[in-house]
């Protein structure tokens, strides 16, 4: 039977059918089905469970909007407040939907920055308000991120929480320069090194990284480059050890510096955007060929 053999032709009938409709397309979505409609449904489902916020912690990756992945950008899209660190790129911050509210929460080595506990309050916060919270981090969260605090925060509430690899900066800065982070016959590990943490410049095992071959991905390395060069050099590393420092990897400025241990702290010079020093790798193919000083100013 029909919706149209129910109800007479007229105005009202039109109306019943279309709530009739309506009501089954809720049930269906209620029941697990259209993707589409699903921030709707959540929203609606959770007005009747207060403080059933979450939060998601996300990768967005190197700055290049097509490396988010997927899930990034539904949760993006799905996200009621977004708390953005200092280096995610214009590009992404524009993927933000607008009704979303945005909160820059940047934190810099040696500069101005949020502290940590302001921001796992914030978190806590929203998520506690009701909120679907996405905690946007550059690169992937996992890496120098301080991903344990948030989340110790949110544990500590009870606050529902998961975590949205990306792509790190290193991944992005070794692909500049058409080499692998590891290959065979050269480099079997690679490090992941900070120049500096919490307690100042950082110590590392020298000695396992002046051996020929030894590869690391240095992050926040530009202020530490003289004491790395230092330490390295003082292991018996060699001063003609490539090192690449990649600039803005990923991004229309991403700029590669191709130098060695020796000329490091020159080669960072005027490096004004956020830089991997690749370590032990140089650029190779068009990478090597491509022309570094064209973008200077
Ligand atoms: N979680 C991030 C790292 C955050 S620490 C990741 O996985 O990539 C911040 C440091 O990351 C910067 O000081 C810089 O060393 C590096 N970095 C982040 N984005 C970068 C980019 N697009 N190009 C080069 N280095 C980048």
């Amino acid at each position: 039977m029909t919706h149209a053999s129910i109800f007479p032709a007229s105005p009202l009938r039109r109306l019943c059918a279309r709530m009739i409709r309506g009501g089954a397309g809720m049930a269906a979505r209620l029941a697990g089905g259209g993707a589409a409609a699903l921030p709707l449904d959540r929203r609606w489902l959770r007005a009747g469970e207060a403080g059933a916020g979450r939060v998601d912690l996300v990768g967005a990756g190197p700055g290049d909007p097509e490396l988010l992945t997927l899930k990034a950008r539904r949760l993006l899209a799905e996200a009621e407040v977004v708390v953005h660190d200092r280096l995610i790129s214009a590009e992404i911050l524009a993927l933000i939907p607008r009704r979303a509210r945005r909160i820059a929460a940047g934190k810099q080595g040696f500069g101005p920055s949020v502290p940590q506990e302001e921001i796992n309050a914030l978190l806590v916060q929203h998520a506690r308000a009701g909120a679907r919270v996405v905690r946007l981090k550059s690169g992937d969260p996992g890496v120098y991120g301080r991903l344990d605090e948030e989340v110790e925060a949110l544990d500590a509430n009870g606050i529902d929480w998961a975590i949205t690899p990306g792509l790190t900066a290193a991944s992005a800065a070794a692909a500049a320069l058409g080499q692998g982070l590891t290959a065979r016959g050269r480099n079997t590990g690679v490090r992941l090194l900070t120049g500096h943490d919490v307690a100042g410049f950082a110590e590392q095992d020298w000695r396992g990284l002046a051996e020929p071959g030894a590869v690391a991905a240095i992050y926040m390395g530009k202020r530490a480059a003289r004491f790395l060069q230092g330490r390295l050099l003082m292991h018996g590393a060699g001063g003609e050890t490539p090192v690449s420092v990649v600039e803005n990897a990923s991004r229309p400025d991403q700029r590669i510096r191709p130098t060695t241990l020796a000329a490091l702290p020159a080669a960072l010079e005027g490096v004004g955007g956020p830089a991997v020093l690749l370590y032990g790798l140089a650029p190779r193919g068009a990478a090597a060929r491509a022309e570094p000083e064209e973008k200077s100013a």
